[in-house]
C-alpha cells in the first residue's frame, strides 16, 4: 500500500490532509477545505480514487479562497472532476510538469 498524503503545499502554504471519519455522517460530504485550520478533511471510507478526486476538489475549494475566486460549487465540481480524469489518465505528463521538464522539443 502506499504512504498515505498528510500534508502538501497550495501556493506556498502548508496544508493538513486529515482522514474525517464523522464527515460523511448525516452531511452527504466527501471533503471539506477548512480555511482558517489550513486543512482540507476525507472522508476515509471513500474507494481510493474518490479520496483522490475529493483531494482534488478541495484543493480547487483552498485554491477559490486563497485566490478570492469567484467560482460557483457547479462549475468548482465540474473542474476538478475533469481536472482529476486528465491527471490520472496522464501520469508521465503530470511527472514531467512537476519535474519541469521540456513538453515539447522545440
Ligand atoms: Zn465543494
Amino acid at each position: 500500500m502506499a504512504e498515505k498524503i498528510s500534508g502538501m503545499r497550495i501556493l506556498g502554504l502548508d496544508v493538513t490532509v486529515e482522514a474525517d471519519a464523522e464527515l460523511g455522517r448525516g452531511r452527504n460530504l466527501y471533503g471539506e477545505w477548512h480555511p482558517g485550520l489550513a486543512t482540507v478533511t476525507i472522508d476515509p471510507s471513500l474507494p481510493p480514487q474518490q479520496q483522490g478526486e475529493t483531494l482534488v476538489h478541495e484543493t480547487l475549494e483552498a485554491l477559490k479562497s486563497l485566490m478570492e475566486l469567484e467560482l460557483e460549487h457547479p462549475t468548482l465540481s465540474a473542474l476538478s472532476a475533469g481536472l482529476h480524469a486528465v491527471l490520472r489518465a496522464n501520469p508521465e505528463l503530470v511527472k514531467a510538469i512537476c519535474e519541469g521538464k521540456e513538453i515539447v522539443h522545440g
